[in-house]
């Protein structure tokens, strides 16, 4: 399902003396099975573009188009239904959305809340367990019994449960140690990889978005100001002092191995098949 934000402008509190504008005119063009992430200091709008990915808010003006169907001012939540099952939002700290008495009731409630069979939601929270790298286990425990790495991993595994096509992740590592933030973005990546998830990383993390994504769009006080390659962003040091931005540490780690190996590679985050194809 190909993503499109065409002239979308968004403000909160319109009519009333506190209306303000957070987007103007943002296009956005992110394909299927791409990895996409948008950038950008506190403040420059990436909550607010987040939050229209399965039309949470709708836009002001203009169109957020995904696959066949529009997000719109005036779209009824009803509407906006098939959409919601399509896009799932992994947002900051989910675990503390878990409620359930146990891991398997938590994971199955959002499949169930849509019409899903009980005996389908079990499979499917069979599967996620695993997809997230928890042991079946885990399904009888109470959420609250597990560690916070464990508590996120099984609030991911609810969002996966619906079967989604795209997944959007909102600073997906807050709070989590350095391991622990490896672990959950390798498993993004990998389900990215195997699954053929649309992703949308929503991040400060400019580490982040050069390891992993194909594009990154960064945003500045509501405008898209640019979307390009992790390369071609990085490069351009004219347009990160502008926007008061620094080369990540990867890419410069990127830009010595190829110095090493005499050749350039696709992109920074290879897995271990992927970089022996390439310098093969
Ligand atoms: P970011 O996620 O990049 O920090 P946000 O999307 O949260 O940026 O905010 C963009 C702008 O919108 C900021 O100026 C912020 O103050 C404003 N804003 C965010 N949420 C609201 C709200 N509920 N009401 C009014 N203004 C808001």
């Amino acid at each position: 399902m190909d993503i499109k934000l065409q002239q979308v402008s968004f403000a909160y509190s319109v009519g009333t003396p506190f209306e303000k504008y957070a987007l103007f005119d943002v296009n956005l063009n992110i394909p299927s099975k791409t990895y996409h992430a948008i950038i950008g200091h506190t403040g420059s709008g990436k909550s607010t573009i987040l939050q229209h990915f399965n039309g949470l808010l709708k836009p002001t003006k203009g169109v957020v188009q995904l696959g066949e169907r529009k997000i719109e001012a005036g779209k009824k939540a009803k509407e906006l239904k098939p959409i919601r099952q399509k896009v799932g939002i992994v947002f900051q700290f989910p675990e503390h959305q878990l409620f359930e008495e146990t891991v398997l009731k938590d994971i199955m409630f959002g499949p169930m809340n849509f019409g899903i069979s009980e005996e389908e939601a079990e499979k499917r929270a069979r599967e996620c367990i695993k997809l997230v790298g928890l042991p079946e286990e885990v399904l009888e425990k109470s959420p609250f019994d597990l560690s916070g790495g464990q508590m996120r991993r099984v609030a991911i595994a609810g969002v996966l449960a619906m079967n989604p096509e795209v997944i959007v992740l909102d600073e997906p590592t807050a709070g989590l140690d350095p391991r622990g933030q490896k672990e959950i973005m390798d498993l993004f990546y990998r389900l990215h990889k195997e699954r053929g998830l649309t992703t949308i990383l929503v991040t400060h993390s400019m580490e982040d978005a050069a390891k992993y994504a194909d594009q990154i769009s960064i945003m500045h006080e509501g405008h898209c100001v640019r979307t390009g390659t992790p390369r071609e962003i990085f490069a351009d040091n004219e347009f990160l002092k502008k926007y008061r931005l620094e080369v990540p540490r990867i890419v410069k780690f990127q830009q010595k191995i190829e110095n090493l190996i005499g050749q350039s590679l696709s992109k920074v985050c290879l897995t271990e098949e992927e970089l022996a194809d390439e310098i093969a």
